[in-house]
């Protein structure tokens, strides 16, 4: 379980000091071991925030991250920081950003093993990376070259060799096949799947792109600036999406089902981030909005078995 929570987190300092990201606030969630929690929703709605918070990468400027009920930060700080580094990994977007172009491949997924101290042996590391590579279908002859001698799609398979090094159960992955071709985005899903099926891996999984999410969630959250707005099982929130905004999002999306809907806009652009519309921040662009809806913020409750936060939906009007 996740906790990211009141009091406000109006806004999110960047290790860059006087660098504000995208602001979060009460985002909490729980995600059953061994399986997938998709965030989804338009860039600027905080989703990657909350990935880099989990991690310990951003520092909140106000209340907790917790990890089953513990605060990860004190936790990073404290004795056991290993412990809490080696459950956690994250996998980025960018595998050309995220790996050191000047390192050799073994050098890069072997890094975490000896950072954490889990293995000091030469001839163990060696064996481990070439296992790792292994894993993600590569080869052991891969860890001697550089990583601009790969493709995106390998360069992101190296990045979730290096992920899985410490033998993670928790594995946070922002927009991970984002910067691939389509061609090769389905190879590195699939990977990542067959790797959750073998270990028992729990992800976040970050995505703008429906097609990917229904692919790889089994729980969805959408996230509208900062906030959760609906979080649903995978089949129920694509066959039924409860909240205006996961509707308009799902309508935005090409007709998969062939059932001949119509495809719809994304109507309206999303508010700044740092200067959210009041009460439920969503009103400016929903069709249901009422004077209720520009004045008092919608709270995350259960309906039947999904969270929803909307006024219309708790009033029956929708
Ligand atoms: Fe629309 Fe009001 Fe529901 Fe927000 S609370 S989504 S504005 S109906
Ligand atoms: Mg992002």
């Amino acid at each position: 379980r996740f906790d990211v929570s009141p009091p406000w987190l109006n806004r999110v300092l960047e290790r860059k000091p006087k660098q504000y990201v995208h602001a979060v606030d009460g985002v909490s969630f729980d995600i059953p071991r061994g399986k997938t929690l998709a965030l989804v929703g338009e860039s600027g709605c905080g989703k990657s925030t909350v990935a880099r918070l989990l991690v310990g990468l951003y520092n909140p400027t106000g209340g907790t991250v917790a990890f089953d009920g513990r605060d990860t930060r004190e936790w990073l700080g404290s004795q056991d920081a290993g412990a809490l580094r080696r459950r956690f990994q994250m996998i980025f977007q960018d595998p050309y950003a995220s790996l050191n172009p000047r390192w050799k491949v073994g050098a890069i997924v072997a890094e975490p093993l000896l950072e954490q101290g889990v293995l000091t042996n030469t001839a163990d590391v060696e064996a481990r990376v070439g296992e790792l590579l292994t894993m993600v279908g590569l080869s052991s002859v891969d860890a001697g070259k550089y990583p601009h001698q790969f493709s995106g799609g390998q360069r992101q398979r190296i990045s979730i060799a290096r992920a899985l090094a410490t033998a993670p159960e928790f594995l946070v992955c922002d927009e991970p096949t984002s910067a691939l071709d389509v061609s090769v985005q389905a190879q590195v899903l699939n990977i990542m799947k067959e790797l959750q099926a073998q270990r028992g891996l729990t992800y976040l999984f970050i995505s703008h792109n429906l097609a990917v999410v229904r692919h790889m969630a089994d729980q969805v959250g959408v996230m509208y600036l900062g906030r959760l707005v609906e979080v649903a099982g995978k089949s129920e929130l694509f066959a039924q999406p409860r909240h205006p905004y996961t509707r308009m999002l799902l309508d935005a999306i090409p007709d998969i089902h062939m059932t001949g809907r119509q495809r719809v806009a994304v109507q309206g652009e999303v508010p700044n981030p740092l200067n959210p519309p009041s009460g439920c921040s969503f009103h400016p662009r929903c069709p249901h909005a009422t004077a209720r809806c520009s004045a008092e913020r919608p709270v995350l409750r259960h309906q039947g078995g999904t969270q929803v936060a909307c006024h219309a939906i708790e009033e029956g009007r929708i």
